[in-house]
């Protein structure tokens, strides 16, 4: 897996090490040495993660970090600080300010290349999701941009897997202190159980158990469909650091170290927690914005952009089904008229109400869309002539037989439509031809005096033969 890793120090010969060492990975590394130069490669550069200097004359690294975590469009970023300072308080001051983890110098190789490798994995999951919200954003559904610094990280459910009740209680009291609720498994069996049955945003998974080996547990849940995206971060002793480099290449997403430092212990839990939300969230409102850029608003109904997909898929099923397909065009009769009689208003309440009455006169898997302001198309999948004749007649009395409510002083209006039909067979065809064929037909209903069906080949239906039909296929 090919990145782009930024590293950012004042001092040349420590760029060059890191740069050394980073390269014969066949990482491709870009660097600054200070901390404008930092957000300008951060932005224009689109580097995968970030190794970033604490100590810098001007702006220093805390403050490239909180510059970078308040830009919604790099702050996705991972971020790796990396000092001389071992203090425990300037370890959370890194945590805090958004940085993903904080190595010291030294820097312990096995360490470094672990974190690196498991940040850009993760950031290439998130950027999948960030491309879809792209997208979404280009049809013009989605608002505002996310940022996942600003998601919300308390009231998270956390499994924690440890045996010692001394290091249990620590945890649990530490993250009271975010209203976390809590679960406790002593055994990796417990663990699955748990996991399985219940929907947890962290767990917190000891490699200091007893009876078992904690990274064995995180294998398990990797490989399993379910419990495969839920962050693990491992709590393992400094002697761990190879078990722990092995954790993080299986798919564990950070660690601490024991004695657990609480400020850095709910750090770190902080950071998984918005990840994970920040990831549903855009997963979510992709969802949604697919579903709004497939269906019409006030109907519900598909929208023409899903129904040229859609018909194409069709078409190709039916040549190798051999079965027919049924297409009725459907338009309401003078709807100019009802609008500039009533109103605009008036008129989308009839629309609504049209487009249930459809909906409720048709198998499940028939398709209906509106295809324009007041047309409307059916598909009806392997369906007889008779069948579809029948169809398209039930669908116009459902309209013209009960007169339709709406906010007009009589409290409803009577509507009618006409209905254009094709039978399509198993032969070749296009999207467009068949449409222009049912098209041709509507405008015969049109011309024919409205509120009647035509079908191709077969000219205007006799109202009355199709409804005595009816009743015989229901039978
Ligand atoms: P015809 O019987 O020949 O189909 O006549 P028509 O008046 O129904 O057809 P025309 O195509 O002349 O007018 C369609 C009207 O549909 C014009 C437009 O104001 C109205 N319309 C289109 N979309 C909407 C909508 O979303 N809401 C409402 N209320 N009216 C719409
Ligand atoms: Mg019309
Ligand atoms: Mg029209």
């Amino acid at each position: 897996m090919s990145a782009r890793v930024l590293v950012v120090d004042d001092i040349l010969p420590n760029v060059k090490l890191l740069e050394a060492k980073l390269s014969s990975e066949y990482y491709d590394v870009l660097t600054a040495t200070n901390g404008e130069e930092a957000l300008e490669k951060a932005e224009n550069e689109s580097p995968d993660i970030i190794l970033l200097d604490v100590m810098m004359p001007g702006m220093d690294g805390f403050e490239v970090c909180r510059r970078i975590k308040a830009n919604p469009d790099i702050a996705h970023i991972p971020i790796v600080m990396v000092t001389a300072l071992t203090d425990a308080e300037d370890k959370v001051r890194g945590l805090e300010s958004g940085a993903d983890d904080f190595l010291s110098k030294p820097i312990n190789d096995t360490a470094l290349m672990a974190r690196v490798r498991s940040l850009v994995r993760l950031k290439m999951s998130l950027d999948e999701w960030r491309i879809r919200e792209n997208t979404a954003n280009q049809l013009g559904v989605v608002g505002e941009a996310s940022n996942v610094m600003t998601e919300p990280v308390e009231g998270a459910r956390v499994l924690v897997v440890e045996d010692k009740d001394f290091e249990n209680k620590k945890v649990k009291e530490t993250l009271a202190q975010d209203h976390d609720i809590v679960m406790s498994a002593e055994s990796g069996a417990k663990a699955i159980e748990l996991a399985s049955a219940h929907d947890f945003d962290l767990m917190i998974v000891s490699l200091n158990l007893d009876e078992e080996d904690g990274l064995r547990l995180c294998s398990h849940l990797k490989s399993n469909e379910k419990t495969r995206g839920l962050p693990i971060l491992m709590i393992g002793e400094i002697d761990d650091m190879s078990r722990i480099a092995h954790g993080l290449e299986i798919g564990a997403h950070d660690y601490i170290l024991r004695p657990v430092d609480r400020n850095e212990l709910i750090a770190r839990v902080r950071t998984q927690i918005r990840r994970k939300r920040f990831q549903e969230r855009l997963r979510s409102t992709y969802e949604i914005s697919l579903s709004m850029a497939l269906t019409d608003p006030l109907t519900g109904l598909y929208n023409r952009r899903y129904l040229e997909v859609h018909m194409q898929k069709l078409l190709q099923k039916n040549q190798t089904s051999k079965k027919s397909l049924g297409v009725l065009l459907i338009d309401i009769d003078h709807f100019k008229q009802v609008n500039d009689t009533h109103g605009h208003a008036v008129g989308d309440e009839v629309l609504k109400i049209f487009a249930e009455r459809l909906t409720a006169n048709l198998r499940s898997f028939d398709l209906v869309a509106r295809i324009g302001g007041e047309e409307f198309i059916v598909i009806l999948p392997d369906v007889s002539e008779q069948r579809a004749y029948m169809v398209a007649e039930r669908l116009r009395c459902s309209i013209s037989e009960v007169p339709v409510p709406c906010g007009v002083p009589e409290g409803t209006l009577n509507i009618t439509t006409s209905v254009g039909g094709a039978i399509i067979d198993h032969g070749e065809h296009t999207t467009e031809e068949v449409m222009e064929r049912a098209d041709k037909c509507l405008y015969q209903a049109k011309e024919g005096g409205r509120n009647c069906t035509v079908f191709e080949g077969v000219g205007k239906l006799d109202p009355a033969q199709y409804k005595s039909e009816e009743r015989q296929v229901i039978e």
